[in-house]
């Protein structure tokens, strides 16, 4: 019989939860449908929505729900948990003053307009003081929230819990060295595949029914989600019955839609699988961005560029393309989509550099975060370890360090998440191939029902009842580690390029 304390803790949430959810069905409709002069009201509509999401969680009834709850010894496992989980959450977000919040989000914004122009201008001169106050901000941020070790711990917690500056340089060092070693010899390999069959038209709709195709294979529920068109491709939840994806089309390659609902794919597979039991419950929640995007990126490059799920998928898309591809091997389709080439962009990499692409932000921002790097120094900075780490050239810094959003967002400590989603993604693989042989001859048949469920069982369900850490563990018997990522890679590409 749960307490009167804890039932009202639960409807508490629940009606925060309700707010978070419009305030989520309200982002999605601005990057999906809102016509450009909608812009400004939903501006509005959003802050004031978020003003009331924030007052109704930092309430001092929560507080003092968490206070007479915490020492409740009669509450269930998972009450006891989802008490916990609430206590963290309730207070990181009373540690920062409303006035810091005012300011931060008010510098954010201000940063965001900046940015938008410094980049269109190729002018970095135009967002350095903007940046210099993020920085600042951040470090102030650090210091309100607490830390051991580097301050930027304190941000990093934001993102991935647990995770420290110091666990991710060991990695991070070893995973630049042998990546770049291995775009070295790639490079030198003199094999890189044929893609001149790419360079034609594919047609808009016979994409999008790949694209929902492959989303009903993987298990997508379409009943309880929906796939739509962005230009950023994301994946928000309203509900566990309401996971919603979207996608990009690109006329002139098929890859670019086919890869992002795969990964977006991923993500929403997550959402929906979080157990029906939590459902408005703040256990029903993914616990780190890191281990949300293993679920996208397993999917994606793990399974989506594989031999045995271009062997199947190649068919299926000869079928939609007769013409484009009656002269192209499931081979050449297959080694077109593991392409390597250093690009200056983020977004446009690969599987073998992208980790560097990240790994160069990392060390950017902690030197920042630690006082060892000044702002002005950025683009010098970019320049050298792009050289290092892909042997490019970096042109301007439209192209080169003003290339992200996520600093005129203030999100420092938001890129080692995309890395640790790589190297948890791999590290998930190697147990489901222990405990799934039969995993490539499954994917070979487009049946992805055994993955899935081991996915929901290891992963999905769990919810926030572990750390990201804890749960890799768990799962795998092995800390958060390069090494499952780094076989992979070598493995896989050293067959492909003949190294
Ligand atoms: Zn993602």
């Amino acid at each position: 019989m749960p307490s009167e304390d804890y039932a009202a803790l639960l409807e508490r949430i629940g009606r925060v939860k309700d707010v978070n959810s419009a305030i989520g069905l309200l982002s999605w409709d601005q990057e999906v449908y809102m016509p450009p002069k909608g812009a400004p009201a939903r501006g509005q509509q959003l802050a004031t929505l978020s003003a009331i999401s924030h007052r109704m969680f930092t309430g001092k009834e929560v507080g003092e729900l968490l206070d007479r709850l915490g020492g409740d010894t009669s509450l269930s496992a998972d009450a006891t948990k989802l008490v916990e989980e609430t206590r963290y959450d309730y207070d990181r977000a009373t540690r920062l003053p409303e006035s810091f919040v005012q300011k931060f989000s008010e510098e954010r914004s201000k940063a965001y307009e900046a940015w938008v122009r410094a980049k269109g201008e190729n002018n970095f001169e135009g967002f350095r003081p903007n940046l210099e106050t993020i920085v600042d901000l951040s470090k102030q941020k650090a210091d309100l929230m607490g830390y051991e070790g580097s301050p930027y711990n304190a941000l990093l917690e934001d993102y991935e819990r647990g995770m420290t500056t110091e666990q991710l340089r060991p990695i991070f060092s070893e995973l630049a060295e042998r990546q770049s070693n291995l775009v070295e010899r790639i490079a030198a390999s003199g094999r890189a595949p044929d893609t001149a069959w790419l360079d034609t038209e594919w047609d808009r709709d016979a994409q999008w029914d790949f694209t929902i195709r492959i989303l009903r294979d993987m298990g997508y529920d379409l009943e309880a989600g929906r796939q739509d068109e962005s230009v950023h491709p994301f994946t928000t939840d309203f509900d566990l019955y309401d996971v919603r994806v979207t996608t990009r089309i690109n006329t002139n390659n098929p890859f670019e839609a086919i890869m992002a609902s795969i990964h977006e794919g991923g993500h929403g597979l997550y959402e929906q699988g979080f157990l029906a039991s939590d459902q408005r419950t703040i256990l029903g929640e993914a616990i780190s961005l890191g281990i949300h995007e293993s679920q996208s990126r397993l999917w994606e490059t793990l399974i989506g560029q594989s031999r045995p799920f271009w062997e199947h998928y190649a068919e299926v898309l000869r079928q939609a393309f007769p013409e484009q591809l009656k002269n192209v091997s499931n081979d050449a389709v297959y080694r077109g989509v593991n392409k390597v080439q250093p690009t200056l962009r983020r977004l446009d990499a690969d599987e073998c550099t992208y980790n560097l692409h990240i790994i160069l932000r990392f060390e950017i921002e902690v030197a920042l975060i630690e006082g060892d790097l000044k702002v002005a120094d950025i683009p010098g900075l970019w320049k050298a370890k792009m050289k290092q780490y892909l042997g490019l050239d970096v042109p301007d810094d439209a192209r080169g360090c003003l290339q992200d959003i996520h600093w005129s967002h203030g999100s420092i400590g938001y890129f080692p998440t995309y890395t640790l989603g790589n190297l948890y993604a791999a590290q998930f693989l190697e147990k489901l191939l222990e405990d799934l042989p039969t995993l490539w001859e499954e994917v070979g048949a487009g049946n992805f029902a055994g993955l899935l469920t081991w996915l929901r069982a290891k992963v999905h369900q769990v919810g926030r009842r572990k750390q990201p850490a804890e749960l890799v563990r768990d799962v795998t018997g092995k800390d958060p580690s390069s090494e499952a990522y780094l076989d992979y890679l070598e493995k896989k590409y050293g067959e492909l390029y003949d190294l």
